[in-house]
């Protein structure tokens, strides 16, 4: 199964993706904490993408697109993954949809996570809180506005995308953690029994 998790910064798909990974065993891919281990170990692409992360737009496609395929190479994927913060936009998702095609398989399901803009700032206020200001430099009010315009600019089209392609499933994010999971697990149950996900 391949998974796509989807929703704007602050919607809980780290939070849902982490519990999928802990409780089904399957992989997480974060292409946000794949650049944030960049940063923090100094590559030359964590060097690249430090300013731009920082500021709350997005990294080139090319790099996010390049570094999903390598992780995604792994033993690990070899069932499928949950891609948490990718795709970001729609070339990112005809490249991932490429990319899977070469391997004989395809995005089975995308399940997009609805949350308001002001739970979503509510939310991100609250982990700069908790973190003392000091957990990551893209949590300030300022970035996550642009972070928001850039998710509704870029990010957005893709729910039209995928619901093209049948593959669209929303959940209500703003559920308690518990209820959002228990949603997912429905849904990847009903999938997992037809197959697909049923139209209509
Ligand atoms: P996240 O942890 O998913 O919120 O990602 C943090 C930041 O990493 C984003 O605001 C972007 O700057 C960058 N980033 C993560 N994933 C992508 C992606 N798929 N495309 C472009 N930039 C990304």
């Amino acid at each position: 199964m391949n998974l796509v998790l989807f929703g704007p910064p602050g919607s809980g798909k780290g939070t849902q993706a982490k519990i999928l990974q802990e409780r089904r065993g399957m992989p997480q891919l974060s292409t946000g904490d794949m650049l944030r281990a960049a940063i923090a170990a100094g590559t030359e692409l964590g060097k690249k993408c430090k300013a731009i992360i920082d500021s709350g737009e997005l990294v080139p496609d090319e790099i996010v697109v390049g570094i999903i395929a390598e992780r995604y190479d792994r033993p690990d994927c070899a069932n499928g993954a949950v891609f948490d913060g990718f795709p970001r936009t729609i070339p990112q998702a005809e490249a991932l949809d490429a990319m899977l095609k070469g391997r004989g398989r395809k995005v089975d399901l995308v399940i997009e996570l609805k949350v308001d803009d002001a739970v979503l700032i509510g939310r991100v206020e609250q982990r700069i809180k908790e973190s003392g200001g000091i957990a990551r430099a893209d949590d300030t009010p300022e970035t996550l506005k642009n972070r928001l315009a850039v998710y509704y600019k870029n990010t957005a089209p893709l729910i039209a995308y995928y619901k093209k392609q049948g593959k669209l499933v929303t959940v209500d994010g703003m559920a308690p953690i518990e209820e959002v999971t228990k949603a997912i697990a429905s849904v990847l149950d009903r999938v997992g029994r037809k197959g697909c996900l049923e139209v209509g």
